[in-house]
């Protein structure tokens, strides 16, 4: 799938990147959704899951790997996007994994999908919203957020999928203050 924007490299802008299958439909919500940060938003290909991420023991993939791959993307932010169950050392799953201040993140969908029946509406908006919280999390680390205390803010750290469906998509004043000083944010 190619994007059919064309954006200079230089320009502010979040690149989206699917690795592995990803699910087309929430992909181009969250392209729709993400251009609440104020810069436009570019689907990037398909590129696939990076050799040596899969850890038969755990049967689960490391976030580090999949980091790496979004890294060779040049552009100002990328949140690569996967349907891998990720983790990292000493945590059994991460929802996600970025690097602060960079400009590279990246989310799974692998746990997003508990609980929810695709039959239902319902669920599916839920289900979404759950994709949008953890993809704005995550780039708000890459805008230089730290976890926020605030358990309305997108910035609050989730244990589990009960946070992130009891916290916003928003960010907090103080967050908000926070990355207006490094970033492009806008109306979130
Ligand atoms: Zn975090
Ligand atoms: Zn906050």
């Amino acid at each position: 799938m190619l994007s059919e924007d064309v954006f200079s490299e230089c320009d502010p802008l979040i690149s989206l990147l699917p690795i592995g299958k990803c699910e087309t439909e929430i992909l181009y919500s969250l392209k729709e959704k993400l251009k609440l940060f104020g810069m436009p938003v570019k689907l990037c290909q398909q590129v696939p899951i990076p050799k040596g991420a899969y850890n038969a023991k755990r049967q689960q993939y490391r976030a580090g790997k999949f980091l790496e791959i979004v890294e060779k993307n040049q552009s100002y932010r990328v949140l690569g996007i996967t349907e891998k169950d990720l983790y990292v050392k000493k945590l059994n799953f991460v929802f996600g994994l970025a690097q602060k201040g960079g400009k590279s993140a990246v989310i799974t969908t692998a746990r997003l999908t508990f609980g929810i029946d695709f039959l239902k509406e319902k669920d599916i908006i839920i289900y979404r919203k759950r994709c949008l919280k953890e993809a704005v999390h995550e780039l708000g680390h890459t805008m230089g957020l730290s976890h926020c205390s605030g358990n309305d803010c997108v910035m609050f750290f989730s244990n589990s999928l009960l946070d992130t469906d009891a916290k916003s998509k928003r960010f907090c004043h103080r967050c908000r203050i926070i990355m207006e000083k490094t970033a492009y944010c806008t109306q979130i």
